[in-house]
């Protein structure tokens, strides 16, 4: 048997006070924080476990970036000015 509790994967917190924002790709409400890298990542809270955060309540989700349908498209930022930028 696993000693982590239940089948929570990953689950970042998401301050209480922050708002939702539909994900560009495809257009689901995220919620966007702050690692502690100081970077930005979306959170998407319809997951298992999810918890969508409220006035007096922080909430919790996985990253986006693994829930998106879409999440190619982030990684397609700029492929260079170049032309032959295709690498695979
Ligand atoms: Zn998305």
């Amino acid at each position: 048997m696993a000693e982590r509790a239940g089948s929570t994967p990953f689950l970042f917190a998401i301050p209480r006070d922050t708002a939702p924002t539909p994900c560009r790709g495809c257009g689901r409400p995220v919620y966007w924080i702050r690692t502690k890298n100081n970077k930005a990542m979306p959170v998407d809270t319809r997951v298992d476990g999810g918890l969508e955060p409220m006035r007096d309540r922080d909430g919790r989700g996985l990253s986006h970036f693994a829930t998106c349908p879409k999440a190619d498209q982030f990684r397609k930022k700029k492929i260079g000015a170049g032309g032959r930028g295709d690498a695979r």
